[in-house]
């Protein structure tokens, strides 16, 4: 049964930029309908069992007390910190992160959803078409578990992490080359963990890239990291997934139970540990970026650019995870932040669409600044609140 569906704002994709588009949009006055393919909030965060929320902080010290955006950013922070207490900013090196947990994450991002009277979610729901009319999406075509769905809406933000919306309507894409393409990652919660130490953040990667040279396991596996859990005994393995696609997922679940049985059989912390939790699927740091109508560079980033039509601050560096070398920063100065304008998240090709989180304008380089967390629930909630401002006007 085909159903039609009317919108002022519709956002695609449930993840953390689409939940900040969604709330911006509503809370600018537009009736805003949130749709995603997912069975819940949070996208690659609650997908990939992330444990820290970056890009919400200005770097140097004395330690930030507050996000360097406000509204959401601000908002998130303190129903993360008011829902756990034992949460709050957490210094990682040179930048700060909020820790926090999956469920609580979960609960808030639906809870301020729900505060919203303007907004309707829909979970379950596919985007599969994308119709322009003089030069604007017009028709929006998806699927749920009932069917097929039409929906006309005025504005569109494609939060799918990889310009999903704008591409099926015909705009062009910018796609990294395949060799520079960031590994993707594959998560497990293990317990029975016996790190009394706390040494396994460095034993772990120690080991395994002592395998991976061996031979005895894959090369990406030197590039897994090891964090602590919440409770005494939990902990998480975050292991690196390569690019290429063909039969990704299950080789990815294999190389997971592989380097595991290792890590059992070689540290003794691990002997009795045993997994409980395994990512959905993998989750990848990177897809295609829409051409906006301007292109955030790695200069930008690094010299903390500002500008006149800035709308989202951020001082998280550049965070590589290239296939051969693996994880690797560049910082901005201590104590400075850059600005991302409106114009990257303003899709040139599509008279009514904008773009936020993973699939802003961006280069690769500026991309691995900007897709963390924090700068991409504020540039969702930017992009909605511009969308509902054009509805209006
Ligand atoms: C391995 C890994 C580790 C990371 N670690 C951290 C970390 O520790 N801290 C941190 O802050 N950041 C981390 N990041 C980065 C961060 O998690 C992501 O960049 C950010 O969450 C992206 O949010 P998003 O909303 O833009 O995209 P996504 O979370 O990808 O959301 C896009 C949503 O759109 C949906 N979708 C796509 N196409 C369609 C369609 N056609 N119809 C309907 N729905 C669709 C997708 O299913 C998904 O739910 C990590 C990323 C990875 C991959």
């Amino acid at each position: 049964m085909l159903r039609a569906l009317e919108c002022d704002v519709l956002v695609v994709g449930t993840g953390i930029a689409g939940v900040g588009a969604a709330i911006g949009a509503a809370r600018a006055g537009a009736r805003t309908l949130l749709v995603g393919d997912e069975g819940g909030p949070g996208g690659v965060a609650t997908a990939g069992m992330h444990r820290s929320m970056c890009g919400l902080f200005r770097s140097g010290s004395p330690a930030p007390t507050r996000p360097l955006n406000d509204g959401l950013a601000q908002e998130l922070f303190d129903d993360l910190t008011a829902r756990d207490r034992s949460t709050g900013v957490t210094a990682l090196g040179r930048v700060y992160v909020l820790p926090f947990k999956t469920a609580d994450l979960v609960a808030t991002l639906q809870a301020r959803m729900a505060a919203e009277p303007a907004l309707e979610v829909r979970y379950g729901t596919r985007v599969v078409a994308a119709e322009m009319a003089e030069g604007r999406v017009e028709h929006v075509g998806a699927r749920d578990a009932h069917g097929e769905l039409s929906i006309r809406p005025r504005a569109l933000v494609d939060c799918s992490g990889d310009g999903a919306v704008v591409r099926l309507a015909g705009a062009t894409c910018a796609s990294t080359p395949a060799g520079d393409i960031q590994l993707a990652g594959q998560s497990m919660r293990i317990v029975g963990v016996a790190d009394a130490d706390d040494m396994l953040r460095l034993k772990v990667p120690y080991h395994l890239a002592e395998a991976s040279r061996e031979g005895r396991l894959p090369l990406h596996a030197r590039f897994t990291q090891y964090i602590p859990g919440d409770s005494p005994g939990e902990g998480y393995l975050k292991l690196s997934v390569p690019p290429d696609r063909t039969g990704r997922e299950a080789r990815a679940r294999e190389d997971a139970h592989r380097v595991l049985r290792y890590l059992q059989e070689t540290l003794p912390e691990l002997r009795s540990s045993r997994l409980v939790e395994c990512s959905p699927r993998v989750v990848e740091r990177e897809g295609q970026r829409v051409e906006g109508d301007y292109t955030l560079t790695e200069d930008d980033v690094l010299g903390a650019r500002k500008f006149p039509d800035g709308a989202v601050k951020s001082a998280w560096p550049i965070e590589i995870w290239s296939q051969e070398g693996g994880l690797r920063f560049e910082y901005l100065p201590d104590g400075e932040h850059y600005e991302i304008p409106l114009r990257c998240l303003k899709v040139a090709a599509i008279g009514n669409a904008w773009a936020a989180g993973r699939c802003i304008s961006a280069t690769h380089l500026a991309h691995a600044s900007t897709r963390a967390m924090g700068t991409c629930l504020s540039l969702g909630e930017t992009a909605g609140g511009e969308a509902a401002r054009w509805v209006r006007s």
